[in-house]
């Protein structure tokens, strides 16, 4: 028989299962006490009521431990490579349509995150370098380009 647990927060039971509950040392069955979509609504009205504090401390986070973020990212990544690539494959292409089109949503308002991709790309800036002027000016100058291409197009 499957295990199920009820979410603290919703009341609802679901399978006590990784797909409706996140991990939790401590919970029953080593779940957490509230189901995914509660988790992540929760997170998202946190987040929407908080968004100034949570970038400045994002930004004050990177800029403290740039060093030993970049280093243990790059132990991560050596240590994990074959495993990595393989899951972001598997990911990848049981993703496909929605990475695509969400990407495509992206690019086609221009959110902070698309636009800093690009500039942390091409320029080879880090986070600390990227403030919310430079994500605005980049914005425009791509706004630009593309109204001269469609135009000459
Ligand atoms: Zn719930």
């Amino acid at each position: 028989m499957e295990n199920t647990k009820i979410c603290t927060k919703c009341g609802i039971e679901y399978p006590a299962t990784l797909e409706y509950f996140g991990k939790a040392k401590g919970g029953k069955f080593g779940r957490k006490a509230i189901c995914r979509i509660c988790e992540t609504s929760k997170h998202k009205i946190y987040r929407e009521n908080n968004k100034e504090k949570i970038t400045a401390q994002s930004k004050i986070y990177c800029e403290k431990n740039k060093e030993s973020i970049r280093a243990k990212h790059k132990i991560y990544r050596e240590n994990n490579k074959e495993k990595m690539t393989s899951k972001h494959k598997i990911y990848y292409e049981n993703n496909k349509e929605k990475i695509t089109s969400k990407r495509k949503i992206y690019r086609e308002n221009l959110s902070d995150s698309y636009v800093k991709e690009l500039l942390t790309g091409k320029s080879g800036l880090s986070c600390k370098d990227i403030q919310q002027e430079l994500i605005e000016i980049k914005r425009v100058q791509i706004l630009i380009k593309r109204h001269i291409k469609n135009q000459t197009t």
